[in-house]
């Protein structure tokens, strides 16, 4: 047994629910983060049911979601014509037990980070620290190489290592140095906010147009009650040629609106003016869409992946930070069945790496974008009544199809016990 404590690469989401976890359960962790300090980066993201569950076992209650976000009410599809294709009621009025969120990635991180260092100690998150890789010794645990915002570079020993270093992961890097260069499909998103009064339910989340060109659109605020506006999150999507890769510099850079709004001339319905939401901005990145090839596991011994390390995927889903989350929880749960050893790392393996990797290739698929390419296939993207194009029945069941695959079907998680019981406590860290 050792008193070493748990290293995690990346205090992103993933890293600080998995710092988060292993505080809950009693195992010691300090997480390296390669940023000199934390902003509140992105813009929108969705948390599913089975994600905000998770929080919520964690100590985040719903006054906390509401400060970075808002419930979300409906998930919908509607045609270049601005007729619907889909649409369906989300969270708690779909009967889930818990609600989905959609927030600002930016506030959701600091409000993990603050969390994090309210419980566990300022020492818990090290700021300006970038694990450069690994070296696993002969006691069974790891060494992290640390490399620091000085450039200076130290060691950190540990009795496991987790990658929660994003798509970019360095972890995953080392455990797979053959694997294949980020992938681009040869979409194109623009994301950015602009503060405009929330339509529909009032926390809608609209996909419309195509599956090649397309706007969509959700609220992660509440309305402020002044002026009843609502930060509004877009991504603005186009599909290019990819036969020539990404030519680009960055994956995230700031963009002028008027680089893109021009594909989106005369997106303009009696509910809906897409070039003036998109004009009024507060900002605007360019955004590729991309995702990693799946890797046949996400663990080398004493050192796993987690997060977008593990599995970034499309955004189609909006499941990537949900399953960041999911990830740190079922992590926790194999170290209460085995402790802290590399053999809850191999547990954490076998129940998630095959199951997530088919729902990233799921996703390149267009995810439940899926029926807007249906749509297109069967009458070029206009019609009169959407139920001569797809019938009723075919929507529901190819959304039904797709919940499944991403664990977020109502009546098994609704059933679901939950990951971490309450209270559960590693006794004895670092022993089975
Ligand atoms: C700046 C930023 C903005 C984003 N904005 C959006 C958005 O607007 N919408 C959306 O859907 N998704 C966004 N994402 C992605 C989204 O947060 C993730 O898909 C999801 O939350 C899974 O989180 P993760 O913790 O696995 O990865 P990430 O959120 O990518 O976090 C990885 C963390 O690891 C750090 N890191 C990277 N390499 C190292 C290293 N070698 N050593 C130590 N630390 C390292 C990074 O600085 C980062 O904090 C963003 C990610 C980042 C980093």
């Amino acid at each position: 047994m050792t008193d070493n404590p748990v290293l995690i690469a990346g205090g992103g989401i993933g890293g600080l629910a998995t710092a988060l976890t292993l505080n809950q359960i009693g195992v010691p962790c300090i997480v390296f983060e390669a940023v000199p300090d934390m902003r509140p980066l992105g813009v929108g993201v969705n948390l599913q049911p089975n994600a905000v569950r998770e929080l919520y076992d964690l100590g985040i209650t719903r006054a906390d979601l509401d400060s970075v976000g808002l419930p979300a009410r409906e998930w919908a599809l509607v045609g270049l014509n601005g007729n619907d294709i889909y649409a369906e009621p989300r969270g708690q009025l779909a009967g889930y037990e818990w609600p989905q969120y959609a927030v600002h990635r930016g506030r959701l991180h600091m409000l993990l980070y603050e969390k994090a260092v309210e419980r566990i100690g300022p020492q818990a998150v090290r700021l300006g620290c970038r694990v450069r890789g690994y070296r696993k010794n002969a006691n069974s645990e790891v060494t992290a190489l640390v490399e620091h915002a000085d450039g200076r570079t130290t060691e950190a020993d540990g009795a496991l290592l987790i990658g929660a270093d994003g798509i970019h992961s360095a972890v995953r890097a080392q455990m797979h140095p053959t694997q294949p260069p980020i992938h681009w499909g040869g979409a194109i998103m623009w994301r950015g906010t602009t503060w405009a009064k929330p339509i529909r339910t009032g926390a809608s989340f609209v996909g419309l147009g195509t599956h090649r060109q397309r706007v969509v659109f959700y609220p992660i605020s509440h309305p402020d009650p002044s002026t009843g506006l609502s930060m509004i999150n877009w991504i603005a999507e186009v599909t290019v040629d990819n036969a020539e890769g990404w030519k680009q510099s960055g994956w995230f850079r700031p963009v002028a609106i008027g680089e893109f709004s021009h594909h989106f001339d005369g997106w303009t319905w009696d509910w809906l003016d897409v070039p003036s939401l998109l004009g009024r901005a507060d900002c605007a990145f360019e955004n590729p869409m991309i995702d990693r090839d799946p890797i046949p596991t996400w663990v080398d011994g004493p050192v796993a992946l987690l997060g977008d390390a593990a599995h970034a995927m499309y955004p189609t889903g909006s499941n990537g930070a949900s399953q960041a989350i999911v990830d740190a929880r079922v992590l926790g749960a194999a170290m209460i069945e085995h402790g802290g050893t590399a053999a809850a790392l191999a547990a954490y393996d076998a129940r998630l790496c095959g199951p997530i990797s088919r729902l990233v290739l799921r996703n390149r698929g267009a995810g439940p974008f899926g029926l807007l390419n249906i749509v297109d296939e069967r009458c070029g993207g206009t019609f009169d009544n959407i139920d001569d194009v797809i019938p009723p029945e075919e929507r529901t069941q190819f959304m039904a199809g797709y919940k499944a695959a991403a664990g977020f079907a109502i009546e098994t998680l609704n059933k679901a016990p939950p990951t971490i019981p309450a209270g559960a406590r590693v006794h004895h860290p670092h022993t089975t």
